[in-house]
């Protein structure tokens, strides 16, 4: 797979982009509806994707090298579906040809989420959401 059919897998849900919470006792993810400062929610986009990894330290990059360690990402992301051997949904852009399928499937997180300016670090355990399958 060359690196833009690897793009093309992301379906742009930003379901990535937020905030999640790990039990250290059992190492269960759980997702906040606290997405990062630097989401466009409009596009669904990076606003600063070129320096993303200088802006969020921890902003995770996906790659085929460590696609084993995909398994915190939502059931629906197509890089976990590829990394458990399961098809992509009918939603998914390269299926129905169009990105307007993610948003009329209710992926998307536009309208649904709080941004991490205003929420302190402390508190995001108020905002766990359970509308992101794990
Ligand atoms: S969760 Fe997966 S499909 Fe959704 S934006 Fe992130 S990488 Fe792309």
């Amino acid at each position: 797979m060359n690196s833009v059919e690897w793009e093309s897998l992301c379906d742009g849900c930003a379901r990535c982009c937020l905030h999640k919470l790990e039990d250290e006792a059992t190492g269960e993810v759980y997702y906040t509806r606290v997405v990062c400062r630097y989401l466009d929610e409009q596009t669904s986009t990076c606003s600063d994707y070129k320096n993303r990894n200088k802006n969020v330290p921890h902003c995770v990059h996906l790659t085929v090298k460590n696609i084993d360690e995909f398994s915190w990402l939502p059931d629906t992301c197509a890089y976990r579906l590829l990394s458990e051997g399961k098809d992509l949904p009918q939603w998914h852009p390269l299926l129905s040809g169009s990105k307007e399928t993610v948003a009329q499937a209710g992926i998307g997180i536009k309208d649904k989420v709080i941004n991490d300016r205003y929420v302190h670090p402390d508190g995001y355990e108020e905002h766990i959401i359970h509308w992101v399958g794990q």
